[in-house]
């Protein structure tokens, strides 16, 4: 995977791109070059035509008829080629398009599998679908309309100006000079700091209107559950007022360039006319009959002038934007894969334990979120991670199954660096289970599946009994084979944390790492999860982010995690005894726990 600063950017990346199908692409340029060449001749074919009726004014029995058919024929036969040359031209880079497109989109979807985990947790899910159903796909209108239109626009003003140039030097300045001076007027527009930042600035825009939108669909239930109006999502409507804005105030500060470029290149007669009066005046020595030729040669041509332009003024403008897509999706394609190991090893036991790890999210903004990290979780035991919140439990809780890679020290499991098995098998030994809960919409059973694919219909029963979830799951319209979200079925938050759990009993990994709920606290729920998590975590290595007391307490090593250190570390009684910060937060907690028991209390003897 080639690194940032090798890359290249803006139309020279789209080129590259673009030339990925080289016969293909070539063709369609050379193709687009004669369309457009033979769009020119039937001007010149018209020009000799016109000469050939003014030679022969007074004395039209002379005119050379079947020289003049010849004519007519090129002119008509060059706009035939010019279609056709062009049809031809379209359908290669059509066709080179869409499999490049297929190409980069394969690319992409396999890289971003590659990536750490962690990448998937950090990028939200609209800005990735931006980038494979936009950015990627408006490369189809540069690679199958634009690059054609370019190179038949590049080749244009080299032909228009020769032509310009052959008949009378004079009128061919005239009919230039203003195409030049749009053309700068558009250049100084276009190289303004507004209008710079301004693709950059467009595209952010898109990317946070679409995050917005994702947050605002998944979020439709919890408005509709409280009444909420519209309004409420606020920030998808501010970012579309925002976008609005932007755009309008950007339209508005290109008005009187772009309005002005295509007023002169639409309108070059007008500057050509006053320059064939001045011509004509009898200072000028002039042969009337092949000057007149010549003039009219020149206001006809003169119109056929703008189009190319034009069109190489879109094409710019696009490109620009379409860059910058393609710069997106380059700044995905540039992070980092997880290396794998060209020897990679195996293990027999399965200890974890950090020596000396540091960690930070973003080396160059942030400090480390966690320094100098060392501990060892046994086999067999439970290790329970606590402490305040942003201390760094679930940093270290991610690093275990290498949802990122720390940035010095090593994490060990069984005495092998896990840099040093590949991905797979990680994978296949650590088993987690996170808050973020995720089932995919497909049956209960094919979501316990998830664990082990290979599992018998027995098996999944049993981890779902193992977990607590047969009795929910029985109660189901088509119990196993219920569609989750279908049908109005929808789980609680404690229901969907043990089908997880059956997902990971079904999956039986020798390590667990393990992020205890905090969010589904009802008595009968705690116990439930407490059943299954005990089923889950026999002989197993067990790293848990405790938030229950039954947890911490029987817990044989606690770790207490702190602006990403481990200031103790011990099991509770010796915790306690030590009279330090965790036994201030046990304090703490206990005091808790009695102020809500004695509200309940009072509020029972209330009723
Ligand atoms: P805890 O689990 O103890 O609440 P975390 O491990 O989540 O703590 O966070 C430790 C630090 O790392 C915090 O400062 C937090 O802001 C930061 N952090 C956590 N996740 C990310 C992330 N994905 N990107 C950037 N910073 C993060």
């Amino acid at each position: 995977m080639k690194k940032q600063a090798e890359r290249k950017k803006g139309m020279a990346r789209l080129l590259e791109l673009a030339f990925i199908k080289k016969g293909l692409s070539i063709s369609a340029c050379v193709l687009s070059v004669i369309s457009v060449a033979a769009s020119f001749s039937p001007y010149i074919a018209i020009y000799f035509i016109i000469r050939e009726l003014i030679t022969h004014f007074n004395d039209l029995s002379a005119l050379n008829t079947a020289y003049m058919v010849k004519l007519a024929w090129i002119a008509a036969g060059g706009s035939g080629a010019a279609i056709l040359f062009n049809w031809f031209a379209l359908l290669c880079s059509h066709i080179a398009a869409f499999n490049i497109l297929y190409k980069l989109k394969l690319d992409f979807m396999r890289h971003i599998a590659a990536l750490p985990l962690g990448f998937h947790t950090a990028s939200s899910t609209g800005k990735l679908r931006k980038i494979v159903d936009e950015n990627i796909e408006k490369l189809e209108g540069f690679i199958a309309h634009q690059l054609p239109d370019l190179a038949g626009s590049a080749a244009a003003p080299i032909s228009a100006l020769t032509i310009l140039f052959v008949f009378d030097w004079r009128m061919g300045l005239a009919s230039f000079v203003p195409i030049l001076a749009s053309y700068a007027l558009q250049a100084t527009a276009f190289s303004s700091k507004p209008a710079k930042t301004f693709v950059t600035k467009y595209q952010d825009m898109l990317e946070e209107m679409n995050t917005a939108a994702v947050e605002y669909v998944r979020g439709v239930s919890v408005v509709k559950a409280f009444n909420q109006t519209i309004f409420s999502f606020r920030k998808f409507h501010e970012t579309i007022v925002a976008y609005g804005k932007f755009v309008r105030s950007y339209t508005e500060s290109f008005k009187t360039h772009f309005t002005l470029f295509l007023t002169i290149v639409h309108h070059v007669h007008i500057f050509l006319l006053p320059v064939i009066i001045f011509l004509v005046t009898p200072s000028g020595a002039v042969d009337y009959g092949n000057f007149a030729i010549s003039s009219l040669f020149y206001i006809i041509y003169s119109f056929s002038l703008a189009t190319p332009f034009v069109k190489m003024m879109y094409v710019a403008g696009n490109a620009r934007q379409i860059a910058d897509g393609v710069a997106r999706m380059d700044a995905v394609l540039d992070s980092p894969p997880l290396l794998e190991s060209t020897n990679p090893k195996t293990i027999r036991e399965y200890p974890v334990s950090f020596e000396n790890v540091t960690f930070s999210y973003n080396a160059e903004t942030e400090q480390s979120a966690l320094q100098g990290v060392s501990f060892t979780a046994k086999q067999g035991e439970i290790t329970a991670l606590v402490g305040p919140s942003g201390g760094g439990k679930s940093t270290i809780a991610h690093l275990i199954p290498r949802f990122y890679d720390v940035a010095s020290g090593v994490i060990k499991i069984g005495g092998v660096d896990t840099r040093d098995m590949t991905t797979d098998y990680l994978s296949r030994i650590v088993s987690f289970v996170f808050q973020d809960i995720f089932l995919f919409k497909q049956s209960i059973a094919d979501n316990i599946l998830v664990g082990n694919k290979n599992a018998s219909r027995e098996e999944v029963i049993a981890a779902a009994e193992a977990a607590q979830c047969s009795e929910f799951i029985e109660r189901l319209p088509n119990g196993y084979d219920t569609i989750i979200g279908a049908n109005n079925t929808h789980l609680s938050g404690g229901e969907r944390q043990r089908i997880v759990i059956a997902r990971a009993i079904l999956k039986n990994a020798p390590i667990l790492v393990f992020d205890e709920a905090t969010a589904f606290s009802d008595p009968e729920n705690e116990y439930k999860i407490q059943s299954a998590f005990e089923k889950l975590i026999k002989d197993k290595t067990v790293v848990v982010i405790a938030h229950r007391l039954s947890t911490v307490r029987s817990a044989n090593k606690i770790l207490v995690i702190e602006k990403g250190r481990i200031i103790e570390e011990g099991d509770h009684k010796s915790l306690l005894a030590r009279r330090g910060r965790y036994s201030r937060m046990w304090e703490q907690y206990n005091t808790a726990l009695g102020w809500t028991l004695t509200r309940e209390k009072k509020e029972e003897n209330h009723v």
